[in-house]
């Protein structure tokens, strides 16, 4: 089978959040499956060009159409970790990807239109793939022009399989932008199609894919039940009536990008797996505390006998802030440190946050970074021995299962993917195998406070139970292995 995903990231090379994870890791494993997968994303003036290799332009006059002119593209390859990447480079005079960001641009939904219209063009005339993998909403509004290019006499166009990483973001935007790609407004603004359910002036490029994608997924069984309910944020009813067609499929993480036995971006590396020297049946974990001594120095917090308490995310309402802003104070009165690496595209938001950061300039025990940054990130996953996950719902979440690679217990809230992933170690019916982390129900400070007390009494009394819930944590299985099978198994059914 050749596959070819589009979407808006893909790591490391153009990453906001999980979602370029999952492009990234998901298409690598099924190339390893012998799966040819290549990966269609815009050419982003912030790429990292220093990962990408044998970066080529293969074609300067690529042709493609928006808001009923013809424009001209450059198509370039490079390969990211053996990954063929194809770039689009539009000569549009808006210059869409080269705005120093990759969203957060007051024209988003227009730089993703041109950019999905410019890639079902790409995938038409290069004719070689068996699926086509979009997602999220930027890529959405492919699978309703895709069906339009198939009632087109002779046009082949392979299945499509949408995933949807965050029900939260779901492209609603004025019902012109149909016409912009060239779709008639009046067959798809309509209640059935792709008018928003909550708000009817609007339209809704989610719905588009939904409706129209061969095959739909989300991120997690749980969370797969939660939007058929709950949260399905004015989906739900849509999303029940195609449930024949959508599925939950847990992500994965790159074993060999997350990995600390061979990490670039550490010091000291380290595993469960016994070191080889003959004579020695020890494993290698202790080395996890040269790496805190380090993180400790680098953030300027007191060395001593004390659990860093860490959380790396966005910082948006999704991920439980006012928590994360509470477990400040808490974690250090409970006897531990306090890390956070976070940024937020909410301006009142990321003042506070530079506000808290400002009072605990010069606090021992405290360490506020409010940027983005993929080194400190390996640093903090490492360095740390409980990580903090507290969210208010989450698709699947990928830093639980990152830290648990690092020897670094998980205590998350139970929602979507943490809860498919997480196993509470307190749990009565918790055998040896399962309890790798510590897990929550309400989205309380009380709640998250009695947890976080018996995670670091735990940490403090228990130093083997704690030393065992590593060793379990980093030995389960959190790799694409078996989602990518399950995502094969969607593909060869289409
Ligand atoms: P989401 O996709 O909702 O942001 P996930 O848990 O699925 O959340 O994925 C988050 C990914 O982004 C992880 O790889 C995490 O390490 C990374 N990340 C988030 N914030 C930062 C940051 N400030 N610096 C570096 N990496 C970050």
């Amino acid at each position: 089978m050749r596959l070819i995903h589009v979407a808006a990231e893909v790591a490391p090379i153009a990453k906001v959040g999980g979602l370029g994870d999952v492009v990234y890791g998901l298409s690598r494993k099924t190339l390893h499956r012998g799966h040819p997968t290549d990966v269609f994303i815009p050419k982003y003036d912030i790429l990292e060009y220093d990962d990408i290799d044998n970066l080529t332009c293969l074609q300067k006059d690529f042709v493609s159409t928006y808001d009923n002119s013809q424009w001209t593209n450059s198509i370039w390859r490079g390969k990211v970790a053996g990954l063929d990447i194809y770039f689009l480079e539009p000569h549009h005079p808006s210059h869409f990807f080269n705005r120093g960001c990759i969203y957060g641009c007051n024209d988003d939904i227009e730089r993703f239109l041109y950019f999905s219209a410019a890639a079902l063009q790409f995938i038409y005339n290069r004719g070689t793939y068996d699926v086509v993998h979009i997602h999220d909403w930027q890529t959405a509004i492919m699978a309703p022009l895709a069906v339009e290019k198939r009632l087109q006499k002779n046009a082949r166009v392979p299945p499509f399989v949408f995933t949807i990483h965050n029900m939260d973001y779901q492209g609603r935007c004025a019902p012109s932008a149909l016409s912009k790609v060239g779709l008639n407004i009046q067959d798809y603004y309509v209640p059935a199609k792709m008018q928003d359910s909550l708000y009817p002036e609007a339209l809704n490029l989610l719905r588009g894919g939904i409706i129209f994608s061969d095959y739909i997924t989300t991120v997690s069984p749980t969370y797969c039940t939660e939007v058929r309910g709950t949260l399905g944020e004015g989906l739900e009813k849509l999303l029940v009536s195609n449930q024949a067609k959508f599925c939950g499929i847990l992500n994965g993480i790159d074993y060999d990008y997350w990995n600390p036995e061979t990490d670039k971006f550490l010091h000291s590396h380290y595993s469960v797996r016994e070191a080889p020297k003959v004579g020695t049946n020890a494993d290698t974990i202790d080395r996890k505390g040269s790496i805190k001594k380090s993180l400790r120095d680098r953030l300027e917090l007191e060395q001593g006998h004390r659990p860093i308490v860490s959380t790396i995310t966005r910082l948006v309402p999704q991920k439980g802030v006012d928590i994360i802003k509470h477990a400040i104070k808490s974690v250090v009165q409970k006897g531990g440190q306090f890390v956070l690496l976070g940024s937020s595209p909410i301006p009142e938001l990321d003042a506070e946050f530079h506000r808290l950061k400002n009072e605990y300039r010069d606090h021992g025990h405290v360490s506020l970074n409010l940027q983005h940054q993929e080194q400190l990130a390996h640093m903090i996953f490492a360095g740390s021995d409980i990580f903090i996950v507290p969210s208010n719902f989450e698709p699947c979440g990928l830093t639980q299962m990152i830290a648990l690679r690092y020897g670094t217990i998980p205590l998350v809230r139970a929602t979507g993917g943490l809860k498919d992933s997480i196993y509470d170690v307190d749990n009565e019916a918790a055998n040896d195998e399962k309890g790798i982390g510590y897990i929550f129900n309400d989205p309380t400070v009380e709640a998250f406070d009695r947890t976080l007390e018996r995670a670091i009494t735990c940490w403090y009394r228990q130093p083997d139970k704690w030393r065992k819930m590593i060793i379990k944590g980093m030995n389960h299985d959190f790799s694409w292995d078996k989602s990518a099978e399950k995502y094969l198994e969607v593909y060869n059914k289409l």
